[in-house]
């Protein structure tokens, strides 16, 4: 159960903001608290996994935030908290996206079971996209990426996080160049902080593992004075 899940509690009410937090604490959430429209904005872009949103909000109101995170494609669920019983149409219609609301006043013991059917329900659905990953296999090879393994002939191969996802970011351009540049942008990142011979270190320990330790056929090719393409997997002779 996600019971550490990070609640943004958007509230310019300091009365209403205490009374969340208090009861999401002692529930093992870890509440965060919120007093204006674009910090709520902020949140549940970057660190919140369910964001309880007032309406009325300083900055932007609920409204806008909300259908600003909707229009981005966010997903993450959202409740909203409302004293205006004329506005539930519209936090209820398609239109604004809200997951569930509440009306003030309203029972903390009921909105902590809503917000726990909201985390359950969306991390299901984490759950089932990931298991939607196909594994991507080629002859004696199989890329699994919601495993974050690779096998051959159905044996694990032992690599390190950043010898799978070189392997990965290779295999998803089966027979197209990489230059080292865009490998190392895709799988190091801003944590980057070598030179373009760590691609070729990382590539020589994938052959070593892939074609002389598992017996697969060279299959990962240098691409001189460029980068580096995965051909596909030959079959066994
Ligand atoms: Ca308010």
């Amino acid at each position: 159960m996600a019971s550490s899940a990070t609640v943004a509690i958007a509230e310019d009410d300091p009365a209403i903001r205490e009374l969340l937090l208090h009861h999401l604490e002692r529930e093992g959430f870890a509440p965060l608290p919120i007093t204006d429209g674009l910090a709520a904005l902020r949140a549940a872009r970057n660190v919140a996994d369910l964001l309880l949103l007032d309406i009325g909000l300083p900055g932007l109101d609920g409204f806008e935030v909300l259908r600003t995170l909707r229009r981005e494609g966010r997903a993450i669920p959202v409740v909203v908290v409302t004293a205006r019983a004329e506005e539930i149409d519209r936090v209820i219609g398609l239109e604004m996206g809200a997951d569930d609301y509440v009306c003030k006043p309203f029972s903390p013991r009921e909105l902590v079971a809503r917000i726990k059917a909201l985390l359950r329900r969306s991390s299901r659905g984490a759950v089932r996209a990931l298991e939607e990953t196909p594994v991507r296999r080629f002859g004696r090879l199989e890329v699994d990426e919601a495993a974050r393994e690779a096998r051959v002939d159905s044996r694990t191969v032992a690599l390190k996080p950043r010898e799978f996802d070189l392997l990965l970011e290779l295999v998803a351009h089966e027979g197209i160049a990489l230059t080292r540049e865009r490998l190392i942008e895709r799988v190091w990142g801003a944590d980057f902080d070598g030179d373009e011979r760590t691609i070729d270190v990382h590539v020589r320990r994938l052959r070593a593992k892939l074609e002389e330790e598992a017996g697969l056929a060279p299959s990962l090719q240098t691409v001189r004075g460029y980068g580096y393409r995965f051909r596909g997997a030959l079959p066994a002779t």
